[in-house]
């Protein structure tokens, strides 16, 4: 379906699809069997100016909106979702700074996004506060003109290989959630290292590691906003940050749906290419009705951030909602309608099944965007 995109959106899904066709796809099956960072292809992507897409232009960037982003992660999504995450996560750990940084953090780190020369991560996530990120431990405490940073951050995309971290830590535990407060934290800085590399089901391009704060310390100016206001920035980030992962979702749902319907069209049984029985062109048809719904969806909630309205919570949600679980059911459906060819690695479903699950775990897990939804239309529903 046409979404009638402007010249400017066209050119950024031609970078991103041509990154995906010419670097991603040939070096996927590798990058996922030896648990490899794709550094080379984001170094490719920061050369097609791909790093400056969200970033505002007074900083160096494109001032792109949420569907600009979206539009270049769906492609990465078709080529890898773990190169894809790579991308997305650096956002991530950026839109901290974007919504709420001071103008010295903004002139001092969003340049080197946009160019690719520095990467970000995002962490909040520890291994006793998953969904219910109030129960963080990690602390930070003000020692004259430092921040001592303890604690640690479990599975942080992008761990080990960023250079720009945005964490959340606790300034005041007696406040609750409003105790929270975000830092940006740089690789190098004393006291602070990283975990092991996690072995993963899928997303294997991707980097998965602990962060660890130890006696940690930063620069008094290092924290982001106001002391006490980290988890309205946590949920800014998240509101914004969501629909990129629908839109890995779109992008790996329609790789499947490619793969299965051309496979189908060659593969013969009983005579006949397997596309002409009736019940896999009822599976083909209904994986690519879900994918352009999903898309509609995903792109129609991007556009609705941009708009700025005053209240994004309910529309981020459910296209991350949908569209992960589109992706889970269309790559489940590639492989069945692969049979036995599709379970093995030769193919590419095997890998797009196993990494299609995360999308229904991170960023807020699927039974958590229920609850979003759910929440706001009690809300809605009140008046
Ligand atoms: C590969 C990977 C990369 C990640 N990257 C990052 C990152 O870059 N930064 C970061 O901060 N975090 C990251 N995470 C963490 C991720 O966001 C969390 O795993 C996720 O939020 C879920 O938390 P949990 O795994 O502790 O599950 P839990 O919160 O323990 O949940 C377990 C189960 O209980 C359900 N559940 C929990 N509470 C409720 C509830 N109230 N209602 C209904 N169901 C509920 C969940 O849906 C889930 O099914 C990553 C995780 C993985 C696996």
């Amino acid at each position: 379906m046409d979404h009638f995109l402007s010249e400017e959106q066209e050119m950024i899904v031609d970078i991103a699809r041509q990154i995906s066709d010419e670097r991603i796809i040939p070096q996927r099956a590798e990058l996922d069997e030896k648990h490899a960072f794709p550094g080379e292809i984001l170094n490719e992507m920061a050369q097609a100016d791909l790093f400056g897409v969200p970033i505002p232009e007074e900083y160096g960037g494109f001032g792109g909106g949420c569907f600009d982003i979206i539009l270049a992660v769906e492609q990465l999504g078709r080529g890898c979702i773990g190169v894809g995450t790579a991308y997305a996560a650096n956002f991530l750990g950026t839109y901290p700074l974007i919504f709420s940084g001071s103008e010295e953090q903004k002139q001092k780190y969003l340049p080197e996004v946009a160019t690719g020369k520095k990467f970000a991560a995002f962490g909040l996530t520890e291994a006793n506060a998953g969904s219910d990120a109030s129960g963080i431990n990690t602390t930070a405490v003000l020692d004259g003109d430092e921040w001592v940073i303890n604690g640690t951050k479990q599975w942080i995309t992008n761990g080990g290989e960023a250079e720009i971290y945005t964490i959340v830590a606790m300034t005041d535990k007696s406040r609750g959630a409003r105790g929270a407060s975000m830092f940006v934290i740089e690789a190098g800085d004393p006291g602070f290292t990283f975990g092991q590399k996690e072995k993963k089901m899928g997303i294997r391009a991707s980097s998965t590691t602990e962060l660890i704060f130890k006696d940690c310390r930063i620069p008094k100016d290092r924290i982001i906003g106001r002391q006490g206001s980290g988890f309205i920035t946590v949920m800014k980030t998240l509101d914004a940050s969501r629909p990129g992962i629908a839109a890995l979702g779109v992008g790996l749902g329609q790789a499947a749906l490619d793969e299965a319907a051309s496979y189908a069209k060659q593969r013969v049984q009983f005579g006949k290419p397997i596309i002409a029985f009736q019940a896999i062109q009822h599976m083909l048809a209904d994986m690519a009705t879900h994918v352009e719904a999903a898309r509609a969806l995903t792109y129609a909630a991007a556009k609705h951030i941009d708009a700025n309205p005053k209240n994004v919570s309910k529309a981020s949600a459910m296209a991350k909602l949908f569209a992960t679980d589109m992706a889970m059911k269309v790559t489940t459906d590639a492989v069945q309608v692969m049979g036995g060819y599709g379970y093995m690695q030769e193919y590419p479903v095997e890998k797009m099944m196993r990494d299609a699950k995360i999308l229904q775990i991170y960023e807020g897990t699927n039974q958590i965007q229920r609850n979003v939804i759910g929440q706001e239309l009690n809300k809605e529903y009140a008046r």
